[in-house]
């Protein structure tokens, strides 16, 4: 009832609107759910410096009353992210050593990755970037600018990815003034978009969006983040056809995760259920050891057994990368 009520209530919403109205306390997610939190055996953290954060388009997929919905362990902060563990740091990755300045990483050959905003729609405890030492705000137009200059100095540039945080967390202007400027680098030939906002509040991709990305001048990848097939549901669909029938290549990466969707059925129909919307597996990554996410490390002799699963599975094409992230390879490296 109280879901019918809300899914009304949000076609009404702008995007913007239904952004802002996310769930932002552990108790108003869990009583919406008809969850108790004494059913919860993980003692809940109602404080984190990373507080929850989810759209109600994305809840409304978890399923009622299932304290162990793989969603909702997602997104639920827990006071063990606060245990430190060993091998587990604040910058795995060593990001801030490959940082150009101007919210710019350049690791690998040909491809720059922008820091567009630092700002995300949903707030998932897994997350690599929790730490991340950047502001919960968007570019300025000097900043642009002077992300363009340090663009146009990179010799080898033919690949721009626009990542975060969520760079659709950007107002659909903002963004065209991004890629406004970015349609100016000569050498440009491909532009990417590292997005989780198209899977969690579907409505994100306006027509007005479509339409800019459609009319970039170079081949638009959009790379989506859905690591569960619950997470795929009609407006989803929706979504992604929005952008295909604007000729975006859409793919999609996950992250494997304990107790989530460390098992090849769920993965099998994830990639399954996603190609149906024109979408095809990209990465299947090793979390990065990052604090606070320990919980959900799968470790590489399962990870290879389900991702050798899948290849028995599916066609070629669906099966993703199985990949880490390592400080100073030149590529993800697969395991
Ligand atoms: C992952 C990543 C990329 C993109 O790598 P692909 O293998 O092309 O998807 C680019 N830059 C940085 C900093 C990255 O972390
Ligand atoms: S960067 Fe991606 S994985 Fe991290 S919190 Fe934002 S949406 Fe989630």
């Amino acid at each position: 009832m109280i879901t019918r009520n809300l899914r009304i209530e949000n076609d009404k919403m702008s995007w913007e609107q239904q952004y802002a109205a996310s769930f932002r306390n552990p108790t108003d997610l869990l009583t919406w759910l008809g969850i108790d939190i004494g059913t919860i055996s993980d003692a809940i953290d109602t404080d984190s410096e990373f507080p929850l954060r989810v759209p109600h388009a994305f809840a409304s997929r978890m399923l009622h009353g299932n304290p162990d919905d793989p969603l909702l362990r997602q997104v639920l902060p827990l006071k063990n992210e606060r245990i430190p563990v060993s091998g587990f740091s604040n910058d795995p990755l060593d990001e801030e050593n490959y940082t150009v300045g101007n919210g710019i990483i350049k690791k690998y050959q040909g491809r720059a990755l922008l820091i567009a905003t630092g700002a995300c729609a949903i707030h998932c405890r897994y997350c690599f970037r929790r730490h991340y030492p950047y502001a919960d705000e968007s570019l300025t137009r000097e900043q642009i600018s002077t992300m363009i200059s340090e663009l146009r100095r990179m010799g080898d540039l033919d690949e721009v990815i626009l990542s975060g945080g969520d760079p659709l967390s950007l107002s659909d202007s903002r963004l065209e003034e991004l890629l406004d400027a970015l349609a100016t680098l000569p050498k440009l030939r491909r532009l990417r978009l590292h997005t989780r906002l198209p899977i969690v509040l579907p409505d994100r991709v306006t027509g007005r969006l479509a339409t800019m990305l459609g009319q970039f001048p170079t081949e638009v990848v959009c790379v989506m983040h859905a690591n569960h097939p619950n997470e795929l549901d009609d407006q989803v669909a929706a979504a992604m056809h929005r952008l295909r029938v604007e000729n975006v290549t859409l793919l999609n990466q996950s992250v494997l995760l304990n107790r989530i969707n460390n098992d090849s059925d769920t993965i099998e129909l994830l990639c399954k259920k996603g190609f149906e919307m024109g979408v095809l597996s990209y990465y299947l990554h090793q979390l990065d050891p990052v604090s606070g996410t320990h919980a959900f490390a799968v470790g590489d002799a399962e990870a290879n057994e389900i991702h050798a699963e899948l290849l028995t599975r599916l066609p070629g094409y669906l099966v993703p990368k199985l990949v880490r992230e390592q400080a100073g390879a030149l590529s993800k490296t697969p395991l």
